[in-house]
Parts: structure tokens; C-alpha cells; sequence
């Protein structure tokens, strides 16, 4: 049986890894687009950019990996059509691959900028190790930086900028950051926290315009609100929109991604998507999720992979996610939603606490910033479906690591 994974990111190596450690012995071919090995995203955002000195890339395999596990990587060739009818894959370099299972592990794309000056030289975004690298290095010069979007990666590139010695404007429409993933109070925490490091945080102010100095680069960001902001480097972090075209156009079933059931197959069941790319019926949302996390990434990889391998099984693993912006660890066990009654636990002023999110007096999500032991209890009780009540957070000396330990004693 042979199968062809199109991605060669966090998800697509999954597949293959779990592949051959599931036992199958026929051939594996990873499609990357991407030059070079298979890198690691989310230090790109973080300490990478954060470096003084020239960083380096972490694998998300070893180069050994490929040939010991006799996994075949194309990379730097593109999967540019798929033959569903005669089952192949055509590639950039004008070869074909034949297939049985075909899996879609192609992620995601930053979303595009549409206003007025977002082409000048001197405005970036950041997915690849390439934008890393110019980022990296245009930081040596910036002075003023701007950055458009309050996301997770606006905010760890905002933190990685400010250590850099850079001034640091954020510009977001909404009036919280990071305001579709977290909790209110928790964003209102963050807003202080980068405020405190120095960020200008521009709230309910989205960006208008970007203007050219004399050389040709951007050199000034007008606000919706009409403000003007010296801007010699631009990020854009404002989302992202999944890569489902090449399987739309092989006829598969898109809508925000590609539409997969609860074994991760799409609607030709030879053909399976994962991570980024994949619109999946999720048991936490009770409707149709796509999640752009590594967690997501690497459970759905395997659960692909088991798939393949005639064990199906659906997928309902907890969602969790981590960012690191400056000296800020903040992990998110479970999916937020508006309306969560909230409960805080520990000392927002000591930079080490946690918010839990109740729905219907149940635990749904816990936020915690530089307390790793309650994330991890907090994932345990999710998984468990055994989260405290509404009281029993609330009571003197409460904390979620004992009360992951009374639930089961195995280590948090
Ligand atoms: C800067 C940054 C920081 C992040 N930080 C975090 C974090 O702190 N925590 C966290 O949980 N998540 C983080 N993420 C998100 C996380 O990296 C992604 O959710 C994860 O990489 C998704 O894996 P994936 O395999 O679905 O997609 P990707 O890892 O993006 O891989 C998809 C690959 O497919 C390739 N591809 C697309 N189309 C084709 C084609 N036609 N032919 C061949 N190849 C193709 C793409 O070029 C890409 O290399 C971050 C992402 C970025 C960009």
C-alpha cells in the first residue's frame, strides 16, 4: 500500500512517523514544498527572533530520520494536482506519484493585508523560516516597529521586538488581544503585561493606510482612528486561511478548510486531511472546528495514521496550545467560548496564575500564565472529564494540581 502525504509540516511528518510505527511497510512519501529540512514553527515567533546572534532553525526531525524510517522526502517540488479517478499525484518537477491513500497535510497561509500601502517594502508577515530570517535580520536596523493584529504571533513577535531594543506599537480593531481564543480578564491581564514591557497597545484601532518615506519603504502606519505612527518595519499577524484549494479543485468537499469526519477522512474516503488544512466535527466545540496548534497537529497525524491502517477511531483529543511572549508563558488547556463564567486562581499581580472557564458549572478551559503544574493538571481533569465545580475552585487554598492528584494519583 502506498501513500502520499502533500506537507511536509508538523502534521504531515506525524502521518508518516506513526505509519511506520503502526507497522506499515509499504512506501511513504512526503511532497514539501518548503526547501531544506522540515523545521519547527513556533520558535520562529519566539526565541528565534528574540536571538541577538545568528539562530538556527530547529528540525522537526533529524535528517536521519528519513532515510532509517525509509520515508522518501520531495522537497522543494509542490503537489499541484490530484487524479483522484486514476489515483496519482502530480508535482511541480513535472513528475506523477501514484497513491492509495492520499493525505492533505498542506496547513495554512497568513491571511493577506488589503490596505493601502500593505505592498511596501518594509511590511512582512511571518509563516516560513524564510520571513524568520528577513525578520531577524531587519530587526538589527528597525527603530520603530509596528505590528497590525493582537494574535499570538502579533503579540511573541511584538515581546521579540521590544528585547530587541526596538519601539513597539500594536495595532488591533478588537478592543481585547488575542480575543477569539482567551478569556477577557486574561486578555485584559495581557494588555497591562505588554503595556508593562514597553508596548504601545493601540486597541479598537485597526490600520488605515501605510505611507512611503523618501527611499520607497514604508515609513509611517495611519490608523483607522487617523493616528500616524513612525513604522520603519511592519509585521502582519491578522489569521490565517487554510490550504484547501488543490483539494477543492480535485473536487474534494472545502468550507473553511477541508471537510473531514470524525476519522479524518474527506468526502473521497482514499483521502484523508489533517492539521491546519482540515475542517473536523469536534466534540469540544459540538460543531465544526479547524484548529491551528501543534497539539492538533501531531494527535490528528496519528489518528490518521491509525485510519490507514483499517483501526479508525474518532477524533475528540483535547485541544491545548502554548505562546511565549517575552518572559510570559501562557498555556491554554480546552477551548475557551464566550459567555464561560470565570474563576481566577492564584495572583495575577505575581505574574503566576490561572483562569478557569466554566460552562454550565463545568470545566471547559483552563488559561495559565507561568504556572506549567496547573496547565498540566488542568489537561488531565479535561481529558478525565473531571474537572472541580464552580465551589470547589473557589475554596480557600485550591489548586489544580492536588485536585488532578486526589482525581488520579499517577504524577501532574
Ligand atoms: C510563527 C509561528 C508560531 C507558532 N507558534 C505556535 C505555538 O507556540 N504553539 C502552537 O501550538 N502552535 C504554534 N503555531 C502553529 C503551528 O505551527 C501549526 O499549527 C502547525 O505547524 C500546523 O501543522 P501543519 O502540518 O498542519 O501545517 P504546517 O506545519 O504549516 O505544514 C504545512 C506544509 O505544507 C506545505 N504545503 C502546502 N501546500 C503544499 C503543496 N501543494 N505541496 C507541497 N507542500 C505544500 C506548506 O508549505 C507547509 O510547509 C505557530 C505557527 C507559526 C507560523
Amino acid at each position: 500500500m502506498t501513500v502520499v502525504i502533500i506537507g511536509g509540516g508538523q502534521a504531515g511528518l506525524q502521518v508518516a512517523d506513526s505509519l511506520r510505527a503502526g507497522g506499515h511497510a509499504g512506501t511513504i512519501t512526503v511532497i514539501a514544498d518548503e526547501p531544506g529540512l522540515p523545521y519547527q514553527r513556533p520558535p520562529l515567533s519566539k526565541d528565534y527572533l528574540a536571538a541577538g546572534s545568528d539562530p538556527s532553525p530547529l528540525p522537526l526531525r533529524a535528517a536521519s530520520f528519513f532515510s532509517e524510517k525509509d520515508i522518501s522526502l520531495r522537497n522543494g517540488a509542490a503537489a499541484v494536482a490530484v487524479d483522484r479517478a486514476g489515483k496519482s499525484v502530480s508535482l511541480s518537477d513535472g513528475s506523477a506519484l501514484p497513491y492509495d491513500h492520499l493525505v492533505f497535510a498542506t496547513g495554512a497561509a497568513n491571511r493577506a493585508l488589503t490596505c493601502p500601502g500593505a505592498d511596501l517594502p518594509g511590511v512582512h508577515g511571518l509563516k516560513t523560516l524564510g520571513d524568520a530570517e528577513t525578520l531577524h535580520s531587519a530587526f538589527d536596523a528597525a527603530r520603530n516597529v509596528v505590528v497590525v493584529g493582537a494574535g499570538f504571533i502579533g503579540l511573541e513577535v511584538a515581546a521579540a521586538a521590544r528585547s530587541r531594543g526596538c519601539a513597539v506599537t500594536v495595532l488591533e480593531f478588537a478592543p481585547r488581544p488575542m480575543g477569539r481564543a482567551l478569556s477577557p480578564d486574561m486578555g485584559d491581564w495581557f494588555t497591562a503585561a505588554h503595556t508593562g514591557l514597553g508596548v504601545s497597545m493601540r486597541l479598537n484601532e485597526g490600520i488605515g493606510h501605510f505611507e512611503a518615506g523618501p527611499d520607497g519603504r514604508v515609513a509611517t502606519a495611519v490608523s483607522t482612528a487617523g493616528a500616524r505612527y513612525p513604522a520603519d518595519l511592519v509585521v502582519v499577524g491578522i489569521g490565517v486561511v487554510p490550504n484547501d484549494a488543490l483539494a477543492a479543485a480535485a473536487g474534494l468537499e472545502t468550507g473553511n478548510g477541508i471537510v473531514v469526519d470524525a476519522a479524518l477522512r474527506t468526502s473521497d474516503p482514499s483521502i484523508l486531511a489533517v492539521g491546519d488544512c482540515a475542517s473536523f466535527p469536534s466534540v469540544h466545540t459540538g460543531g465544526r472546528a479547524r484548529l491551528e496548534s501543534v497539539q492538533n497537529a501531531t494527535d490528528q497525524g496519528r489518528h490518521a495514521a491509525r485510519t490507514i491502517l483499517g483501526t479508525p477511531s474518532p477524533y475528540g483529543d483535547l485541544p491545548w496550545f502554548w505562546s511565549t511572549q517575552g518572559n510570559l508563558r501562557l498555556q491554554i488547556a480546552g477551548l475557551w467560548a464566550p459567555g464561560d463564567e470565570t474563576l481566577v486562581v492564584g495572583e495575577p499581580e505575581s505574574g503566576k496564575f490561572s483562569i478557569l472557564c466554566f460552562r454550565n458549572s463545568r470545566l471547559a478551559a483552563v488559561e495559565s500564565v507561568n504556572s506549567p503544574a496547573d496547565h498540566m493538571g488542568a489537561r488531565k481533569l479535561l481529558a478525565a472529564g473531571r474537572g472541580p465545580s464552580p465551589e470547589e475552585a473557589a475554596a480557600p487554598g485550591f489548586s489544580l494540581k492536588s485536585h488532578a492528584r486526589q482525581v488520579s494519583p499517577t504524577p501532574v
